[in-house]
């Protein structure tokens, strides 16, 4: 029998809190729910993942990751303003909201909003942690095999029944 080790495929339950340089706590799973993933399709982000790699039921580990392994370096100068009359009526703006946004070739693109406009949401292409060094201390609560129909759908169904599309 293969050990409950993190690896592909597997339904991995992680405790976490995330803290930045400053020591300001960004995140922290107490707070809501364990985090649950499936390993090795790309659900974390990527330094994140490769570090909880090999990892076993009950360990903990601190995982320092700088900027580009995080959520990338900041890049100067890509705010931009979209009217608000782009956005349906009852779109409610909120700062690091993140916005999906098609192109004319039909490639998504993730911006996040970072302040509002004369004439609308002021939006940026990076995330809101772009150019922090992370902080993550990680305990790993559970590993299982994801099930088929998880790694067909490429995230992880809960205990309730699922709604699903
Ligand atoms: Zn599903």
């Amino acid at each position: 029998m293969m050990a409950n080790i993190v690896s592909d495929n597997k339904v991995v339950t992680l405790e976490y809190a995330l803290h930045l340089d400053d020591g300001e706590l960004v995140e922290e799973s107490t707070n809501t729910e364990p985090l649950e993933y499936i390993h090795g399709i790309g659900q974390l982000i990527p330094g994140l993942e490769k570090s909880l790699a090999g990892m076993q039921v009950g360990e903990s580990r601190e995982v320092m990751l700088e900027a580009d392994e995080g959520y990338g370096e900041y890049q100067e100068g890509l705010d931009e303003e979209i009217p608000m009359d782009s956005f349906p009526e009852d779109f409610e703006p909120e700062i690091d909201m993140p916005l999906v946004m098609t192109d004319d070739e039909g490639k998504e693109f993730t911006f996040y909003v970072t302040g509002f406009g004369e004439e609308g949401v002021i939006v940026s292409p990076n995330h809101p942690l772009a150019g922090e060094t992370l902080h993550f201390n990680v305990k790993v609560l559970d590993v299982h095999d994801a099930t088929d129909e998880e790694l067909a759908h490429g995230h992880v169904h809960g205990d309730e029944e699922y709604e699903d599309e």
